[in-house]
């Protein structure tokens, strides 16, 4: 009813104002007619486009936005368009624009820039301003990172399902996979994957409010806003936290598994899940292991990442690093100062994260400066990187891997962490990198003790317990050694 009301008043100011267009399309069709080599009227021109984008959209696109429009003149190279609302307007302008344009360069042979217009704006020759009219763009802060896309995301077998799965979420939120969660170790792209996801959303619908947040400053975040409303008496702030993550559209959440040990922060984020759940409304989780495999989660928090998808990305096999490689050196603009051999000897070196993959190639080209910019070679590659690719073999096994990572941590000798040293900054420590060696890597306690300086099976019991007592006082502790626990996966 009401659209055929509009449609009837449409179609007779139509009339009124297609007059004050004559002496122009009359002009232009000559001009055009002449350029195309055939006869070919305005209103012929507009009908043979109007078929090619029908078919290129569903019939309830093409009867909302398109059936309606009019073109009343072609000017300077500029294709002006009656359209019955300035909804239709704003949205011709912001959303169907590419294929709008691309389309008429088909049917005339010529790219030329549209224009569209209300009735209105003819009849009182005024120009009203769609992006002031509707929603205002989305200036929620979203902490999304531009640089993370879908379209310089390399594609091979270790993570095809990972990205078919994420770009299939950002296309219909949630409506398709929710939770969606993407698990792997660290440096395969799972927090590039997510960003993808967000930007993809807000890209295509500026209304969505997306918020990614890194788990630990959920977690920190919350912490700190209780003491502070504990502090002050005053429960506003913590009021304002909840609400903020309840009127969110997407809540991408990286490295979920920082959310083990922080009690109350697991409970918040348990109800801000279900609230977000109820209404539809598309999370996105990341996390270094599987939900079953993350030990203290409470269960109840698994069983909701078991209602969605869950998918996890496999370290990549040497074509798609070798791929990764071209694409990270021809977004330098650099493809043809490094040679094939060189990319081989990265690729093969670099095995199972592509964080460092993208570390040795910076690392070569700044070696390459540094050497006056000398052409990169392999012996310079070999040179470049040296010190970078023994840092990970050296670790004799992963106990040796702990151990150096530990006291790399804590700016102390692994010689000195496998003494007999008591003072706290070196026992501390000690017992830390025990506890990560018997409860993540499940080592027994005899070879644990023989690694760490030929130690008595009770003295890495004793250390396990005390680091587990700790952690269950101590947030800030518990933290760190995810942290740790992170950089060995
Ligand atoms: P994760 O979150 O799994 O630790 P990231 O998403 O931070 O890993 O990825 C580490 C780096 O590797 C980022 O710079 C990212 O852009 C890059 N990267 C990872 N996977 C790909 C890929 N398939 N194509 C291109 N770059 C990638
Ligand atoms: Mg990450």
């Amino acid at each position: 009813m009401v659209k055929e009301c509009v449609n009837q008043r449409f179609n007779k100011n139509y009339a009124h104002f297609s007059l004050k267009f004559t002496l122009i399309s009359v002009e232009y069709m000559v001009k055009v007619s002449y350029k195309w080599g055939e006869k070919m009227d305005l209103e012929n021109v507009w009908l043979t486009f109007l078929e090619k984008v029908k078919k290129q959209l569903s019939d309830i696109s093409y009867e909302t936005w398109f059936s309606e429009s009019k073109l009343i003149a072609i000017e300077d190279g500029v294709v002006k368009v009656l359209v019955p609302s300035h909804v239709h307007k704003k949205n011709l302008k912001e959303h169907y624009i590419d294929l709008i344009e691309e389309k008429f360069a088909e049917v005339t042979g010529t790219n030329f820039k549209f224009e569209f217009y209300i009735e209105e704006e003819l009849e009182n020759n005024i120009v009203i301003n769609t992006d002031e009219i509707g929603i205002p763009s989305n200036n929620f802060e979203s902490n999304l990172d531009p640089k993370y896309r879908f379209d310089n995301f390399v594609i091979g077998k270790s993570n095809k399902f990972a990205a078919t799965s994420a770009l299939a979420v950002a296309e219909q939120p949630g409506n398709m996979y929710n939770p969606l969660f993407i698990y792997g170790s660290s440096g395969l792209g799972k927090t590039h994957l997510m960003h993808a996801i967000g930007n993809y959303i807000t890209e295509n619908n500026k209304k969505m409010k997306v918020l990614y947040i890194p788990c630990d400053k959920f977690v920190s975040d919350f912490v700190e806003i209780c003491r502070k409303s504990a502090n002050d008496n005053n429960m506003e702030a913590t009021k304002q936290f909840k609400n903020k993550y309840r009127e969110i559209d997407v809540l991408i959440i990286d490295d979920i598994h920082n959310l083990v040990g922080a009690v109350s922060a697991q409970q918040e984020f348990f109800n801000t899940f279900n609230e977000l759940y109820n209404n539809n409304k598309q999370i996105i989780i990341s996390s270094d292991r599987s939900p079953e495999d993350i030990k203290k989660l409470e269960e109840r928090l698994k069983t909701r990442f078991n209602w969605g998808l869950q998918i996890d990305i496999l370290p990549p096999e040497f074509e798609l690093r070798m791929n990764i490689i071209n694409k990270k050196i021809e977004m330098q603009g650099l493809e043809n100062g490094f040679p094939e051999n060189v990319k081989e000897y990265i690729a093969s070196n670099c095995v199972g994260d592509i964080r460092k993959l993208e570390g040795a190639i910076t690392r070569v080209y700044a070696y390459a400066t540094i050497m006056n910019g000398s052409a990169i070679t392999l012996d310079l590659a070999v040179e470049a990187l040296k010190d970078f690719f023994v840092q990970t073999i050296v670790a004799k096994n992963k106990i040796d891997q702990v151990i150096q990572l530990v006291s790399e941590n804590y700016n102390i000798s692994p010689e000195d962490l496998k003494s007999k040293k008591k003072t706290n900054n070196i026992a501390i420590p000690r017992q830390i990198a025990m506890y990560i060696c018997r409860i993540y890597l499940e080592e027994n306690l005899t070879k644990i003790g023989i690694e760490f300086g030929g130690k008595n099976h009770t003295t890495v019991m004793h250390a396990v317990d005390k680091i587990k007592n700790e952690i269950l006082k101590d947030e800030a502790l518990n933290n760190e050694i995810q942290k740790l626990i992170n950089k060995i996966r």
